[in-house]
């Protein structure tokens, strides 16, 4: 006998991601930069839901793209081929880097990396991808392996063999003990060349890695380190992956984050930001090599709601807004946001850096006379002084983002996001942290 079904009130959809706080809000409406929770409250949504609804909550010309192919056919096979989706192709084959022309479209991030990370191997004929320590890739078995921030692959590694995923470090200060931006490109380079090189570079399919660092810290890299990690890709012959998955489509200023460091990768993974977030869709963009590689070797694989026409659909009317000034907006928002943040990290000594690029930027906080960082792994008992931070900014009207390690908030706005509300969120930040440090 099937145990009868409690008849208790609880929702019973899963939340993701581990949360100190229990009962996460419930959002009912949107508009814009602003959403509205069950009870009629309103926020400022400074964290874009989870850095994926660019264009804000409210894009006609996005939902009504959605209806017109609800309209004619909802869905078509991915095996077969539909006008919608060869037409964002097309469009992706515009605005990614040059050395991009096909795309194979997926339907999450975590997929569209462990595709990537499959088209690698098979392409390469060799096992080994690397990846950064405090990289965020996914959180299924393959991309939460490939990921390098402890809490989601602690959680991977209970259940899961993690073989041919190999570690290095970001390009941070932290790690290598200088703040000299040259300097730090050139350790940071050498110590990749250490690892290609102790892997055995046969045996090192791809890098796969975030333009800027995205939940583990808004970190970009020191100008000129891109350029070394490209040429190392070309002396030891392994591709070079990017994962644009946060950073792609505006989110930190240029269509991709490889464009503002001026490299052109192998493959290019993306989701959020596709769409706007109005419904999944992910991709992997390949050269034309590797295209014809997947193509002639008879790739055996494929994901039912890969490239679903209605999410093509939102994703062409998506590329569309970007295109028409919301791109181009994007360098006059990280100067605001970049003012506004700093002006507000300036009144605290809790704050130890502000970072980021374009509408992705972190707070970091630290005791300021032990100077070491709030960090509050995993179990969180309640007592995160960040976290607390958080729940005090939502209380008061404004949804930021928690980082990986949580010891950093991220602010990620819609990138429509205007100056006022750009005020309004900064204002309850400052009050926030006044809130909980005094
Ligand atoms: N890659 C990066 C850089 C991400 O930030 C994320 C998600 O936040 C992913 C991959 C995984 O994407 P998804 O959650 O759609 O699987």
């Amino acid at each position: 006998m099937p145990q009868q079904h409690s008849d208790s009130t609880e929702a019973v959809s899963i939340h993701h991601w581990y949360d100190s706080d229990s009962k996460p809000l419930s959002i009912t409406d949107g508009d814009d930069a602003t959403v509205w929770d069950e009870d009629g409250n309103e926020y400022l949504d400074f964290c874009s839901q989870l850095y994926c609804t660019n264009l804000g909550h409210s894009n006609e010309a996005v939902i009504t793209a959605m209806e017109e192919q609800a309209g004619k056919i909802p869905y078509v096979s991915s095996a077969k081929r539909s006008p919608t989706r060869d037409r964002l192709a097309e469009k992706l084959a515009r605005i990614t880097p040059e050395s991009l022309s096909h795309t194979f479209f997926s339907v999450s991030g975590s997929e569209a990396n462990e595709i990537a990370v499959q088209f690698a191997r098979e392409y390469q004929d060799a096992p080994t991808v690397l990846t950064r320590w405090r990289s965020y890739h996914g959180g299924t078995y393959g991309a939460g392996a490939l990921t390098g921030d402890p809490e989601t692959r602690a959680t991977i590694e209970r259940h899961a063999a993690t073989s041919g995923a190999a570690k290095f470090l970001p390009p941070i200060p932290k790690a290598f003990d200088t703040s000299d931006p040259k300097e730090l490109a050139r350790v940071a380079g050498e110590h990749l060349e250490f690892v290609i090189r102790n892997e055995g570079p046969d045996s090192v399919a791809a890098i796969l890695t975030e333009p800027i660092a995205g939940t583990s810290g808004a970190f970009p890299a020191p100008p000129g380190y891109f350029d070394h990690v490209r040429d190392l890709c070309d002396e030891y012959d392994i591709l070079l992956i990017a994962d644009e998955v946060i950073t792609g489509f505006g989110r930190c200023g240029d269509w991709f984050g490889v464009q503002t460091e001026d490299i052109e990768p192998d493959m290019l993974t993306f989701a959020k930001g596709v769409t706007s977030a109005y419904a999944p869709l992910a991709g992997v963009s390949v050269t034309p090599e590797i295209a014809s590689f997947i193509q002639k070797n008879g790739f055996d694989i494929g994901q039912t709601f890969g490239g679903h026409p209605m999410a093509c659909a939102a994703g062409c009317a998506a590329v569309e807004e970007y295109s028409d000034g919301v791109i181009d907006g994007v360098a006059d928002l990280e100067e605001k946001l970049a003012s506004r943040i700093q002006q507000v990290a300036s009144k605290h000594d809790v704050v130890r850096d502000v970072r980021g690029r374009g509408g992705l930027w972190a707070v970091e906080f630290a005791d300021p006379e032990t100077k070491t960082s709030f960090y509050d792994p995993r179990v969180d008992d309640g007592q995160n002084p960040v976290a607390a931070i958080l729940h005090e900014c939502r209380d008061r009207g404004v949804l930021l983002g928690s980082g990986r390690p949580n010891f950093q908030i991220i602010i990620s706005p819609p990138l429509i996001a205007t100056q006022p509300e750009i005020d309004q969120a900064m204002d309850v930040l400052d009050d926030s942290i006044t809130a909980i440090f005094g």
